[in-house]
């Protein structure tokens, strides 16, 4: 009896147990990751609301997985994630190859270019230039009408047709703006990509943060969203599709948040001074994508072996120089939007 007991403390021992908080992207993928890396460890999930939850970044009707970065180390990690989202049945069942197109200055693109050539050798970049006259008419003729003449050059990235006559679009014009093809729900999702932060006092920590705000409006789809973002999403609806989306009144909006980094590199670390207690996010608006590979760079990172650049890249600490993403750079406090703090206020609702 006494040596079974024994035997039990030193199983318990070894077993590993870990409270995930935050069943988003991050966690969620980070969940999968653990259970398939170590089978008998206890992995507790917690969140707000049962799951999905509305509020998170993660839910929504659709997101863009691109391979198209003018950074090579995301570039190599999301064709590893694009490798699940096309073959692996858990993940291609949700996953629609549109190919994507962007309007864009030419110097970004031509790195998008470069980057490729640097994995796949001279001429062998899967996505091409286009010449903006050509890319409008492509595509049955859904960009004739556009006002792209604030970009220079378009890059199409075709990988496969399927939905080629409504690929993701990407627009660097008057405002960064995207738009995602209708499923089979028949959403057409326009984004702008201007970003904003809501800096409120935080008593705890005696600063002000940029935090989402309270009120469930301000967090999911609705029609709580200043006019002035509104009026610039018309704009936006004439820029990527010209006169085709002049008859059409968006049914909802969404103000997304996001934890969003200097450099739009993730965090992905050691808290550096709790003990077994570890930091994932900063996911900057580009984090749905890696979902596939997430999970296991985390459990890289628990197991101390994540190569060199990430582990400095997404380090707590690190010197947040340069930034990844072409444009989400751009920060514009929400309450001047607003105009007067009052009206975008914390209440619950
Ligand atoms: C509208 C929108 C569009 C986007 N489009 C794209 C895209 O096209 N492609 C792309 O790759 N990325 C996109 N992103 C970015 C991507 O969704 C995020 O980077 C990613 O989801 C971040 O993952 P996360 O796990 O850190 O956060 P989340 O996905 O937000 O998950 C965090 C979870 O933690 C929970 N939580 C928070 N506080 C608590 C608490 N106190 N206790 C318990 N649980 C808590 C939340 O409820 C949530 O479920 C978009 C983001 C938004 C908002």
């Amino acid at each position: 009896m006494k040596a079974k007991t024994t035997t039990a403390m030193a199983i318990q021992e070894k077993l590993t147990s870990y409270l995930i908080i935050g069943a988003g992207s991050f966690g969620a993928s980070t969940a999968l990751a653990l259970k398939k890396a170590e089978p008998d460890a206890h992995i507790t999930v917690i969140d707000r609301t049962p799951f999905p939850c509305p509020y998170a970044a993660a839910h929504d009707v659709n997101k863009i997985c691109r391979g198209d970065y003018g950074d090579l180390m995301y570039m190599k990690l999301a064709i590893r994630s694009m490798e699940s989202w096309t073959a692996d049945p858990l993940y291609s069942r949700h996953f629609h190859n549109s190919g994507m197109l962007y309007a864009y200055d030419d110097a970004y693109l031509r790195t998008i270019i470069a980057n490729w050539e640097a994995i796949y050798g001279e001429g062998n970049a899967p996505s091409h230039l286009l010449d903006l006259t050509d890319a409008k008419q492509r595509f049955g003729g859904i960009f004739e009408n556009a006002d792209w003449s604030a970009a220079e050059r378009s890059l199409w990235s075709p990988q496969a047709e399927r939905l080629k006559h409504s690929p993701v679009m990407a627009l660097m014009a008057t405002l960064p703006a995207e738009s995602l093809p209708p499923g089979d729900d028949r959403v057409l999702k326009c984004m702008n990509d201007t970003g904003f932060s809501n800096n409120v006092y935080h008593e705890p920590s005696k600063q002000k943060l940029s935090i989402p705000p309270s009120k469930v409006s301000q967090l999911t789809w609705s029609q709580d969203m200043p006019q002035v973002l509104k009026d610039e999403l018309r704009t936006i609806g004439q820029e990527l599709h010209g006169g085709l989306l002049s008859k059409l009144v968006p049914t909802y909006y969404r103000m997304c948040w996001d934890g969003f980094t200097p450099n739009q590199d993730f965090i992905i670390c050691a808290h550096p001074h709790a003990q077994n207690l570890y930091i994932v996010g900063g996911g900057s608006f580009h984090a749905c994508e890696f979902l596939p590979v997430m999970g296991d760079i985390v459990v890289q990172m628990l197991r101390g072996e994540l190569d060199g650049e990430m582990e400095r890249r997404f380090a707590w600490d690190r010197p947040n120089d340069g930034h990844n993403s072409h444009f989400s750079t751009l920060q514009i406090e929400i309450s001047v939007i607003y105009g007067v703090r009052r009206a975008f206020d914390r209440d619950s609702t």
